[in-house]
């Protein structure tokens, strides 16, 4: 399974199944499963905590304040949000965006890991303490090492992760701008380098292929006017309309 539209689809098939997932107490509280957004064949993923309050309204990944300035910092390095895809640890809002719970991360990193194997990344960059300590499976602390990229192997995949700072930590805190901003201009130099050599994989036995993708009637890839297909013609469904987030990735 290697082609970037069967691995969209099976991105979108991952999705359909969060929507519904009730794994722990999250779901009973969320407006919305905020899987995450983007090119589904980006090779420079971002993984964020958890969606706060605009986020569960919308649906969508990193919508407030500090997705503007996600997005500023993008664009000072010559990208835009459609060429990288967004996630979170947590794709359910913790009320009053307090701190995932341990057991909330163990429940939900499954999505996080089908998400990088699919997408299939050459970097990853973890903003913040949660996704960083997930992904490098230790507790090292972000201001330690935020900015140190290396090669990690995730899943059945070695990415370069690159910790940065969480851009909310940097709205009111200039210093901590200052440092997001100048690792994040090293971000062109790390993914010029290319994918780092994979990992040996056993050969697997042959698979069943997967039935082939039935539209669902709802399942539209909305297009902004003077825009290439799939260009996302709003970044804002609204609250509910889960399955126009499909249209963007
Ligand atoms: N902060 C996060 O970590 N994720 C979001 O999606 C928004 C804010």
């Amino acid at each position: 399974m290697s082609s970037a539209t069967e691995r969209r689809e099976l991105l979108k098939a991952v999705y359909t199944e969060a929507r519904g997932c009730v794994a722990c107490q999250l779901h009973e509280t969320r407006t919305n499963v905020v899987f995450g957004a983007g090119n589904a064949d980006a090779e420079l993923m971002f993984v964020g905590e958890a969606p706060g309050a605009n986020e569960d309204l919308q649906g969508l990944p990193f919508v407030g304040q500090a997705g503007k300035l996600l997005e500023k910092l993008l664009g000072e390095i010559g990208m835009e949000r459609g060429d990288v895809f967004i996630a979170n640890t947590l794709k359910c809002r913790p009320p009053d965006n307090r701190n995932p719970y341990p057991h909330e991360l163990d429940c939900c990193q499954h999505w996080l890991f089908s998400q990088l194997e699919l997408i299939q990344p050459t970097m990853v960059c973890t903003l913040g303490n949660f996704a960083t300590k997930l992904l490098r499976g230790d507790g090292a602390g972000i201001s330690r090492i935020h900015g140190q990229e290396e090669v990690r192997t995730i899943g059945p995949r070695a990415v370069r992760l690159y910790p940065l700072y969480h851009p909310a930590a940097a709205l009111y805190t200039p210093s901590t701008l200052e440092m997001l901003r100048a690792d994040f201009l090293r971000i062109p130099e790390i993914l010029s380098l290319g994918p780092p050599p994979q990992p040996e994989l056993e050969p697997q036995p042959a698979q069943p292929q997967p039935p082939a993708h039935q539209p669902h009637p709802d399942e539209v890839v909305r297009t902004a006017p003077g825009e290439p297909p799939g260009t996302p013609a709003s970044v804002a469904p609204a609250p509910g309309a889960s399955d126009q987030q499909l249209g963007l990735f």
